[in-house]
């Protein structure tokens, strides 16, 4: 299973200290599908790591009736 890139991720923190948007560092990826996202401060070295579900439980699709058997 590939490693996802960190540089795609959509959401980038700010930095809590100087509100520099953060840059992704590194991401692991749990055997839950949870995701530990390290993020940096390029200004003040500031990191912090998040813990993300990777993907949401794909549940059926809703059908508009009851379903036949
Ligand atoms: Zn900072």
């Amino acid at each position: 299973m590939p490693k996802p890139d960190p540089e795609l991720l959509p959401i980038r923190p700010r930095c809590p200290k100087c509100q520099m948007r953060m840059i992704s560092t590194d991401v692991v990826l749990d055997a839950d599908g949870i995701e530990d996202r390290t993020f940096e401060c390029i200004k003040c070295g500031h990191i912090e790591t998040r813990r993300l579900a990777a993907d949401p439980p794909v549940s059926p699709p809703a059908g508009p009736g009851p379903t036949a058997h």
